[in-house]
């Protein structure tokens, strides 16, 4: 079998799902936690559930066991890795109820797969539609929904099988491709790790298995494409241009524009830590040298000549707002793209999205937790690409000039201008 590159995976729920106690009993599962944290574990839940011969609680270990949580840590996010014999995974662990929808989008604006969590005594909850509308809209096309808490509906296959049909027909809705279901009960681990004899009419694989094989594609440019981290030059001899590909492959020779300008150059030299390269693909971290002298800077893209990126000052665009501060029209905000920075303003609000029903909504402003279509308009015009296309390249997020808080991310739908420097 091939192997299978990193996953990385976000996990979705409301409060209570059993998400916590889920990722803990898949970290116990993978092996992942050491016998110094496993005896801290076994302290905690008996100080936690006083009664006699309680189980480990798993949520522990994604909560925090004792140590970690009298320091106050207090994080959006915690990217959590671990591995398995067949695959390495790095899972978005997003607590912190209130700002739920804020944490999730961060998580799942990288990520490849979402594990939804539904509780098998409430079904499907607005905040199950919620979440699979964020997913979707951040680019995440495969979800694994897992029905939990099966042992306090007896274990009934006629209780999952009502909450997967209505799931699959929901994700289709909204644009999820692939979805895999599965009951699981995750203080026993049962369907996480191992497979369960109390739910031994699913017959399919069990949740570490499905994360083992599932696809890392999010929809990825196929046209090369590199956005310029820094200029690499020691002295007169050389220069370089540092960053990772985000968009298909390139080779020696191989002619490129450095956009937003005109400036093209053949690949002279891909320069890495272990020598140089004839060819380097997406994911690779270079250096690229080119065949002639040329003016470029960070947050330049460096994309194949035949089929470049667009370029333009202004563009429509999915915006989540995460802001405290409501979104105001016409105020400006540094726009972070890939590894450039520009003035932005968000030039109107065609809609918001209501993230329950998906419904349009007419509105002046966005407010924490929104999401609206907007038109962006930016100082300067920058090479960008469709978020469905390539994320790192049509993924942003808004600063707020004051505070240096992010108050937004956005996924670029297209172009509205184009800039009159394009051949
Ligand atoms: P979170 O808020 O989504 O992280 O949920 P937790 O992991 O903290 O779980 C909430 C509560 O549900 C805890 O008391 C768990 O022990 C319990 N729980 C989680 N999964 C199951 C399950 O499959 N069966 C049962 N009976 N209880 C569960």
């Amino acid at each position: 079998e091939r192997a299978r590159g990193l996953l990385r995976f976000i996990t979705c729920g409301s409060v209570d799902d059993g998400k916590s106690t889920l990722l803990g009993r898949l970290l116990y599962d993978a092996g992942m936690v050491p016998d110094d944290q496993l005896a801290a574990l076994e302290r905690d839940s008996r100080k936690l559930h006083a009664e006699a011969g309680a189980a480990l609680d798993f949520a522990l270990l994604t909560d925090g066991l004792d140590a970690e949580r009298e320091q106050g840590i207090t994080i959006d996010v915690a990217w959590r890795y671990f591995h398995t014999e067949r695959r390495s995974f790095i899972v978005a662990d997003c607590p912190g109820h209130e700002q739920y929808t804020r944490n999730m989008a961060t998580g799942a604006s990288n990520a490849d797969l979402a594990v939804v969590l539904v509780d098998a005594r409430k079904g499907l909850l607005p905040q199950t539609r919620r979440h699979t509308y964020i997913c979707s809209l951040l680019g995440i096309r495969q979800v694994v929904l897992a029905v939990n808490k099966m042992d306090l509906v007896g274990c009934d296959a006629t209780v999952y099988r009502g909450i997967t049909e209505a799931y699959r027909e929901l994700a289709q809705t909204l644009g999820i491709t692939k979805v895999d279901c599965l009951p699981v009960i995750a203080p026993g681990g049962d369907n996480v790790g191992a497979r369960s004899e109390r739910l031994s009419w699913y017959q399919g694989p069990t949740l570490l298995e499905l994360l083992e094989v599932a696809d890392a594609a999010p929809a990825r440019a196929e046209d090369f494409r590199m956005p310029v981290q820094w200029v690499n030059r020691p002295d007169q001899s050389f220069r370089g241009y540092a960053g990772t590909i985000c968009g298909g492959r390139v080779s020696r020779g191989d002619e490129v524009l450095v956009q937003p300008g005109v400036q093209r150059a053949r690949i002279d030299r891909i320069v890495t830590a272990s020598g140089d390269l004839e060819s380097a693909s997406e994911g690779q971290a270079v250096t690229l040298c080119f065949d002639r002298e040329l003016d470029a800077s960070r947050g330049d893209v460096v994309a194949d000549a035949l089929r470049p990126v667009p370029v333009a000052d202004q563009f429509a665009c999915h915006v989540v707002w995460l802001g405290d501060n409501a979104l105001l029209p016409n105020r400006t905000y540094w726009l972070k793209i890939g590894a450039r920075t520009v003035n932005a303003r968000v030039m109107s609000i065609k809609h918001k999205v209501d993230v329950n029903t998906q419904a349009k909504l007419a509105a002046r402003h966005l407010s924490l937790n929104e999401v609206g279509y907007c038109t962006v308009g930016l100082d300067e015009a920058i090479a960008f690409e469709p978020y469905a296309t390539n994320r790192t390249l049509g993924g942003f997020i808004l600063i707020d000039r004051q505070s240096n808080a992010t108050v937004a991310c956005g996924m670029i739908d297209f172009a509205l201008t184009r800039s009159a420097n394009v051949h």
